[in-house]
């Protein structure tokens, strides 16, 4: 007799354990690891998710319940993907719901969409002579169409009513003509555009094809192979993921190409979609879930070869995954923000290994993870030093703002970076002003008392946005700014709003001539708002592009000669052991937008900071001494990749419970560690941010070079947390480097 493990779809934490139950003669054949299925619970009937089997009862065999029935069977895929719930549960620590949840999406349970298109049914010759005929009768709207239908053949519904401006009526009056016939079919939406599927390929030059055979070449040697492709900006990287793919596709394998969804652009997606045609789909955050598990079932059912997503899209259910690609590895989007908080480059690891599958690394600057994983010979690292066009790297320089008088308070822009933009524009050439607002927000202070106007709700500045509206970023708070300072009255207030808007409004003033676009979460709000900018700026129906982290990455723009850092050093005051590298890696990323085609760049880094390691390094494009130098200090902090780091965030309402809480914990962990001299327990401290919408958080750090010691830790509190009362109001999650 069989057992099942079953977990329940039920959110409370006392649940976050399997339950057994009978599988019943007739499900044998049909459960499997990753089936949905209906079970009693009390009184109740729910769902639950089969992650495991066992011949052995646990308790009494008598009070083991019967399976009520299978919702879904899993394709061997799911049963997979549910062993990598187990997995991440383990290792990241959450609930086993949340985990399933993440690697499962819940099946939006959606009508079919149907696909209507228009075929032409007649022959060239008599479209042509039917044509000859609209065209005398002047009936543009029937001429239009038919015309490309001669061109294509067939034409999605969607393409002829809203591209080609044609109404139904019109295509019913040549379908009853007999010229054209209206098919249906059902269809998982495709997102991708018919119009992509023109085949183009490039010659990967002897660098690039070296990388391929590297990895081809012992493609059943290595099959869960690792590799990192270090390759500056512009050096054809793309090109090489395209041809690892091709390679999977043509032996039957399928593959996911995981972009930050900043990257996810639509020249990106061109090039796969050229490439593979129909074979790829893509899913983004702007897609409803209806749409996304739209995609993951066409992927199901082997419609689809190449899955392009953000981080959600590795667990993609492919049935032969044969290649992971990670582009833009370092990525903080690949981090996920809430439980189970895994690392996408980490799950990918494991699915490779789980699948026999390959996961190829790639990025400008690497993260110190993947660097030191190829250092120590976990990863194999192939490198691209040459830009694949003609293009030469742009030349970089360093303004000092210390140096520059009465700057920042009322403008962002100095002299040089001014000059430089002078001469930019009178050659008719495109500028890229990027502001580094990441640690920063406009804040309001008061002259008087030195006091900034801070959100009565969590621990943070307001920041203003237009003239006179302050907003909380954390709780959406939103209150007016009345002139006075709201502790001591004072009118004399000040306000550091280096925000984008302002460095709209000064580039307005410093060339009244110059056509100039804006990207932040402002002008972005709307569905297709980033890819609109970023498409008038292509077409040069701008001369300057001003915006946030936002246009750092992916995009090209062949005629940008100039990319201008305005604040470089604010992302280096974060309180976080990655501030430098964050700021090594955005300053080289923006630095690599300048000079594309056969132009040649300039990039100018204004900064309070010119000697800092990060700037220096980020200047010369130099990575190797970058990391030297932030590996030497990593390893002597025991920050990771040198060693382990467990955070353990807590959250309540009730300021001194949660200080209970937290000294409790302290005080687990010294119990558990006392033996372990070489681990550390700092905290509890206040978080990042203290109090976010009247709630409090906190956080514990454990430092320790072996992450065994850390996992067992944070099993261990998982199981104190659970067994105690005092923790039910305390929220806790854990993040585990
Ligand atoms: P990366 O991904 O490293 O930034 P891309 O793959 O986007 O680099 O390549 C940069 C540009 O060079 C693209 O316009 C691409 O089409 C072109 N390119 C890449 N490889 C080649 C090649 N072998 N021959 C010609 N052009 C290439
Ligand atoms: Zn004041
Ligand atoms: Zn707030």
């Amino acid at each position: 007799m069989q057992f099942a493990d079953v977990i329940v779809d039920i959110s409370a934490h006392a649940l976050d354990r399997t339950f057994q139950y009978r599988v019943p003669e007739e499900l044998e054949g049909s459960c499997d690891i990753g089936s949905v299925v209906n079970v009693p619970f009390g009184s109740r009937l729910v769902t639950g998710y089969i992650v495991g089997f066992s011949d052995q009862p646990r308790v009494k065999e008598d009070k083991i319940r019967p399976l009520q029935g299978s919702v879904a069977g899993a394709t061997s895929e799911e049963s997979r993907l549910t062993g990598l719930a187990v997995w991440i549960r383990d290792r990241y620590g959450c609930t086993f719901l949340q985990a399933l949840h993440t690697v499962l999406p819940k099946k939006a349970r959606m009508k079919v969409a149907q696909r209507k298109k228009v075929v032409l049914c007649v022959s060239e010759e008599s479209a042509e002579h039917a044509l000859s005929v609209m065209h005398v009768k002047k009936q543009a709207a029937r001429e239009r169409l038919l015309r490309e239908l001669i061109a294509e053949k067939s034409l999605p519904w969607e393409v002829i009513t809203q591209k080609l401006n044609v109404t139904g009526q019109t295509v019913k009056a040549l379908e009853a003509r007999g010229l054209v016939k209206i098919e249906t079919e059902d269809a998982y939406r495709n997102p991708v555009l018919p119009e992509a599927y023109a085949h183009r390929s490039v010659t990967l030059n002897e660098e690039q094809s070296a990388i391929v055979s590297g990895i081809c070449d012992r493609w059943n040697e290595e099959p869960a192979g690792r590799y990192l492709i270090r390759g500056i900006t512009g050096s054809g990287k793309t090109e090489v993921y395209i041809e690892l793919i091709a390679y999977a596709v043509s032996r039957g394998l399928q593959a996911i190409v995981l972009i930050p969804e900043i990257a996810l652009t639509y020249q990106t997606l061109m090039r796969f979609y050229h490439r593979f045609g129909e074979r790829v789909s893509v899913i983004h955050s702007r897609m409803s879930a209806g749409e996304r598990s739209d995609q993951f079932e066409r992927a199901r059912r082997g419609a689809i070869d190449v899955m392009i997503g953000p981080r959600s899209a590795l667990f993609t259910p492919f049935e032969h995954l044969g290649i992971i690609v990670i582009d833009e590895e370092h990525e903080e989007s690949y981090r996920s923000g809430q439980a189970p908080k895994y690392h996408a480059r980490e799950v990918a690891f494991r699915r490779g290994e789980m699948e026999g599958a390959k996961v190829v690394l790639g990025s400008a600057t690497p993260s110190l993870e993947a660097s030191y994983a190829a250092e120590k010979g976990i990863v194999k690292e192939f490198r691209l030093d040459h830009r694949a066009g003609k293009s030469a790297l742009p030349y970089v320089g360093i303004i000092d703002l210390r140096r520059e008088e009465g700057f920042g308070d009322r403008n962002m822009i100095s002299r040089q970076l001014k000059a430089a933009m002078g001469e930019t524009l009178q050659r008719k050439e495109q500028i890229m002003l990027f502001l580094n607002r990441r640690g920063y927000a406009g804040a309001v202070t008061c002259r008087s008392c030195g006091k900034v106007i801070r959100c009565p709700h969590c621990d943070v500045a307001l920041t203003l946005h237009g003239k006179d509206r302050l907003v909380c970023h954390y709780c959406g708070y939103e209150t007016r700014l009345t002139g006075k300072c709201p502790e001591c009255g004072s009118p004399y207030l000040r306000t550091f709003r280096a925000g984008t808007e302002q460095v709209e409004k000064e580039v307005g003033q410093l060339f009244p001539g110059a056509r100039v676009l804006r990207m932040d979460k402002d002008t972005t709000a709307g569905k297709d708002g980033q890819l609109n900018i970023l498409s008038k700026f292509a077409s040069r129906e701008a001369d300057i592009l001003i915006g946030t982290q936002m246009i750092v990455k992916g995009h090209d723009f062949p005629d940008v000669t100039l990319v201008g850092i305005l604040a470089a050093d604010l992302s280096l005051n974060i309180p976080d052991f990655r501030a430098a590298e964050r700021t090594f890696q955005l300053l080289t990323q923006a630095a690599g937008r300048a000079g594309r085609a056969d132009k040649p760049g300039k990039v100018l880094i204004q900064t309070y900071q010119p000697d800092h390691y990060a700037v220096r390094c980020a200047m010369r494009q130099d990575y190797d001494s970058f990391y030297q130098k932030e590996m030497d200090l990593r390893l002597l902090s025991g920050y990771p990749p040198a060693g382990g780091l467990l955070q353990v965030h807590m959250a309540c309402s009730d300021r001194d419970h949660l200080k209970i809480a937290a000294d409790h914990l302290k005080a687990l962990l010294d119990r558990i560690l006392c033996q372990v001299r070489s681990a550390q327990v700092l905290g509890p401290t206040d978080d990042m941010v203290g109090r976010i919408a009247d709630v409090y958080h906190m956080v514990i750090y454990l430092k320790c070079p072996g992450r065994k010691v850390l996992r067992v830790c944070k099993n261990r509190l998982e199981r104190y947390i659970e067994a105690n009362e005092g923790f039910r109001n305390v929220e806790i999650t854990f993040d585990v480097d």
